[in-house]
């Protein structure tokens, strides 16, 4: 996984470090009406715009991990962040934090529901 959602944070709070200052730096070079316009776009394609496009392909990177893995169906699994919350790891396709041993059900599933899975 190349993306995490603390990193999309806090790249766009970087973002937003500089283009805020750097829009706010233009209102002295543009008219007023036109600033507002100049400032809303900057911080919509240099903050909001990033983050949506790295937030999608992070989705995208996490679907096959939150349905066909071990964590997926476990209850201290994050599945927005794709973080198992018990050990405050990235659980991957090919390892799982704990190695099945702290694995609860997550609903009403049995540990016979899950055998199907390789850990
Ligand atoms: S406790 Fe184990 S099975 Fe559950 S999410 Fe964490 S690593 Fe995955």
């Amino acid at each position: 996984m190349t993306q995490t959602t603390g990193g999309i944070v806090f790249g766009a709070l970087i973002r937003a470090a500089i283009v805020v200052p750097l829009a706010w730096w233009a209102r002295s070079w543009l008219d007023y009406q036109l600033w507002w316009l100049v400032g809303a776009a900057l911080v919509y394609g240099g903050v909001i715009h990033p983050a949506i496009v790295q937030y999608r392909r992070f989705r995208e990177e996490v679907e096959p991990l939150r349905t066909g893995t071990l964590c997926a169906s476990c209850a201290h699994f994050d599945e927005t962040a794709a973080l198992c919350m018990k050990y405050d790891e990235h659980p991957t396709l090919d390892y799982v934090p704990c190695g099945g041993r702290d694995w609860e059900p997550a609903s009403e599933g049995t540990y016979e529901d899950y055998d199907e899975y390789d850990y």
